[in-house]
């Protein structure tokens, strides 16, 4: 038996090297020709925020539009900085924002998908057959350097002016020790990290071809890297190489900060025999601060953290419709083609994303979110509404859940036409926007008196306006009837039935149309500006219209 193959068994006596069984495993996937598989790999160390969304939404969207798959993997090798719960929230959050993994662990604890396990800490039998392959092909050879040992050798290599330090080449003593040797040490319990050999020489280069940057020419890995650490858990280089290609990743899509590393894992695929997938690295997403480009920062940004949009209500479909829009760079132009095709169906390229970083802006964010709200049905604005104040406004979900008919009439007003309103962008605007349209809320409003503004002086006008109207209003009249009511109340109190009339000869009345209309605005909702009025009367009804005008006549009186 080679030396290799003693050494192999000796580390890993109970690891199969046999490779070809996870290959027959995990095969490739059958998928149509083209289809990406992409993959969300967080570290389960804190709460997933904007940025996490950002890449999710990438991956989806790419894998998505070719029909292919995209999954979750956990990424728990440093198990020192785990967060409680930090794999269901992971998913919750991710979920809260539609995006949904076709394969990954699931909210039971479980997982689904072929691929599997998706967790990064019950792995650890793959990541040993591959480390023990490497061992047999020479590529890989167990370290005992102490952490003095490795200070000791960095302070010798910065007095002799190694321009990169490290463990590699002739420094890399390890390399050289003798199968007995390895065996008295391990006998003797000694600690080791297990260790790539690199088999590349400084001055040699290598060339990686990312998708949103182009060819980069690096210099080639020459570090003996870390592969399994002491205690048996693999490096960040390794888990990535083995996982990804044993579950098929055709498209990694990851943070820049990997970039410089990106020679590491070209080599490792290389020594594999493994097929390189394809790389997207994302640059942190931006914002414009005056006149420079800054990143989003979690310390001064309360936008970079989820709860921001979950307290303020954000509608998470608009919010990843923008993100997919900052993600490519002709989104837009497709938006203008395409006002009213659901953001799905863009054709998402990695091509069109930004090297320097998207830029995020919240003033654009809520025109998102404004059109978005526009489109919406009634009953979506509703279902929408209901599920953000169960969590944020139990009153009002208790209201919502009271009267279905008499909420999904209020929002349908000045919704479903041309020209719908887009004055709403959060569902944390929603209750003080209809504010007129709940009782105890109108009550507060209006129980300082109406404000009347540039009416003030006309109070009594607006008394007996209110007076006439009474006795007009009939909640069967349509709108015309209902239209020609209120230019029988202006005619009534002497002001302008027409606005025409008005205009010829406004010495004759004591005011126009459009005031009088206003005064039953007021009384009917304490504001001055509103949606349709007439629409408002049919949901108000006719005992809120009654007592509402009767309550404004005692006030102006
Ligand atoms: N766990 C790594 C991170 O959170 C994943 C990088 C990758 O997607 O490969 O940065």
């Amino acid at each position: 038996m080679n030396q290799n193959q003693q050494l192999a068994d000796l580390l890993f006596p109970d690891v199969s090297d046999d490779l070809s069984l996870l290959e027959k495993k995990y095969p490739p996937r059958d998928l149509p020709q083209g289809a990406m598989v992409t993959r969300f790999a967080p570290s389960p160390t804190g709460l997933p925020h904007l940025g996490n969304v950002f890449t999710c939404n990438v991956d989806l969207r790419a894998a998505r539009k070719t029909g292919g798959i995209v999954y979750l993997r956990i990424e728990d090798t440093d198990a020192k900085r785990a967060v409680d719960d930090g794999i269901a929230k992971i998913i919750s959050m991710l979920g809260e924002f539609g995006l949904e993994f076709d394969e990954g662990p699931t909210l039971d604890g479980g997982e689904k998908g072929n691929y599997g396990p998706y967790i990064q800490s019950q792995r650890k039998a793959l990541y040993h057959a591959c480390a023990k392959w490497l061992v047999v092909q020479g590529h890989a050879y167990p370290c005992f350097c102490s952490a003095e040992e490795l200070d000791a050798r960095r302070e010798k290599q910065t007095e002799a002016q190694v321009a990169a330090p490290g463990y590699f080449g002739e420094w890399a003593t390890c390399r050289n020790l003798s199968l007995d040797e390895v065996k008295k040490r391990l006998e003797s319990g000694q600690e080791y990290v297990l260790r790539l050999k690199s088999p590349a020489k400084e001055g040699d280069k290598v060339i990686l071809k990312d998708m949103v940057r182009g060819e980069i020419e690096f210099p080639a890995n020459i570090m003996d890297i870390v592969l399994l650490k002491s205690d048996g858990i693999p490096t960040y280089h390794f888990a990535h190489i083995v996982d990804d290609h044993f579950m098929r990743t055709t498209h990694v899509v990851r943070g820049d900060e990997w970039l410089p590393s990106a020679p590491v894992h070209l080599q490792m695929f290389e020594l594999m025999g493994w097929q390189v997938p394809e790389y997207i690295h994302v640059a942190p997403i931006c914002k414009i601060e005056g006149n420079s480009k800054r990143k989003l920062s979690k310390r001064k940004d309360p936008e970079v953290g989820l709860s921001y949009y979950n307290e303020l209500g954000y509608p998470k479909g608009a919010v990843i419709e923008y993100l997919t829009s900052i993600a490519n760079s002709s989104f837009e132009e497709w938006r203008l083609a395409n006002p009213d095709a659901p953001f799905e169906s863009y054709p998402f390229r990695f091509e069109n994303m930004s090297v320097s970083g998207a830029v995020f802006d919240l003033a654009k964010l809520d025109d998102v979110c404004k059109n978005y709200f526009a489109k919406l049905t009634a009953e979506e604005v509703y279902a929408g509404y209901l599920a953000w104040a169960k969590i944020y406004d139990a009153d009002m979900a208790a209201r919502l859940k009271a009267d279905p008919a008499y909420f999904t009439a209020m929002f349908a007003i000045d919704r479903g036409n041309e020209k719908p309103r887009k004055d709403l962008y959060r569902w944390s605007m929603v209750r003080e926007y209809y504010a007129y349209f709940i009782d105890e809320d109108f009550e507060k409003m209006t129980a300082g008196g109406y404000d009347l503004g540039g009416l003030e002086p006309k109070k009594a006008d607006m008394a007996a306006a209110l007076t006439e109207y009474l006795k007009i209003y009939d909640p069967t009249k349509d709108r015309d009837e209902w239209f020609a009511g209120i230019k029988e109340t202006a005619a009534a109190i002497g002001y302008a039935p027409e606005t025409k009339l008005y205009k010829k000869n406004p010495e004759l009345y004591k005011g126009q149309l459009s005031e009088v209309a206003a005064m039953v605005r007021i009384a009917l909702t304490g504001r001055n500006q509103t949606p349709d009025l007439y629409s408002i009367t049919q949901v108000l009804g006719k005992d809120r219209v009654t007592a509402r005008i009767q309550k404004a006549i005692e006030a102006v009186k």
